[in-house]
């Protein structure tokens, strides 16, 4: 089966609605390939690794979560952009892109998915643009104290997280935002978190969860965010009939 490329774009920004975002970059079709498209790799990030595997997987589009493009960037096309850039062009390959569109699809997003693989259900959103979910565990339970919770975060996302504040408390509401959403954690207090989940951790949030009593857990911003992509673009490769495929470029960071 294959689609044209202008059909794959209408089916993203219907599932997707980037007109309802405020965000950083362009979000929609970044880099134009071929017409036709018959195989979609989905990733994290459109790096050189990322590109050169779709190459090699010999897709028609990449849909990613971090595009090539975001605001406050220069704009020449030097060094790893002119790398990226000459391989999706010389291969014809299409780049599409959603950021906080994709961090926000109620089934299909970052912070669904993230949801879902930590067994968390999503009672309410919080934070700038409702990004933030804030839910408990599908059972209803509480995590005996925060570092049984990062204990089930690290193992479900297989990597080592940080946790600040392990209060002994029970943990029942807890908060989650992908990505480098430090500046949400204000906002899941707020909102009656004892305990919030994202990707990174700076330096201000630190004193900010043991000053206000509620665990602050990052595991990592390519973890929380692995599973956005393959859910968004396997759910419009099936409406095509197209070939699908996600390739995980680990990312410490
Ligand atoms: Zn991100």
């Amino acid at each position: 089966m294959m689609t044209q490329r202008t059909d794959l774009l209408a089916a993203f920004d219907t599932l997707l609605q980037p007109e309802r975002f405020r965000d950083f970059g362009p979000n929609g079709l970044q880099v134009e390939g071929c017409a036709t498209v018959q195989k979609i790799v989905s990733g994290v990030t459109a790096s050189r690794a990322l590109i050169e595997a779709a190459i090699a997987a010999n897709a028609g589009a990449i849909f990613v979560h971090h595009g090539l493009f975001w605001r406050g960037q220069d704009g020449r096309v030097t060094g790893w952009m002119k790398q990226r850039l000459a391989l999706l062009l010389a291969h014809d390959i299409n780049l599409f892109a959603y950021h906080l569109p994709l961090d926000a699809h109620p089934e299909l997003g970052n912070n669904a998915q993230l949801g879902l693989q930590l067994g968390l259900i999503v009672q309410s959103r919080f934070g700038e643009q409702d990004l933030g979910c804030l839910g408990e565990r599908i059972d209803g339970t509480a995590f005996d104290g925060a570092q049984l919770l990062a204990d089930h975060v690290a193992f479900v996302l297989n990597r080592p997280v940080s946790l600040v504040n392990n209060a002994q408390k029970a943990i029942k509401k807890i908060a989650w935002c992908s990505g480098g959403a430090q500046t949400y954690f204000e906002a899941a207090i707020a909102a009656g978190a004892d305990a919030f989940i994202t990707g990174e951790l700076s330096e201000p949030q630190a004193h900010i969860a043991r000053e206000c009593g509620v665990a602050y857990i990052a595991c990592g911003h390519h973890a929380s965010e692995r599973y956005g992509a393959p859910a968004a673009a396997a759910h419009v490769a099936a409406q095509f009939g197209l070939a699908h495929e996600f390739i995980d470029i680990d990312n410490p960071a």
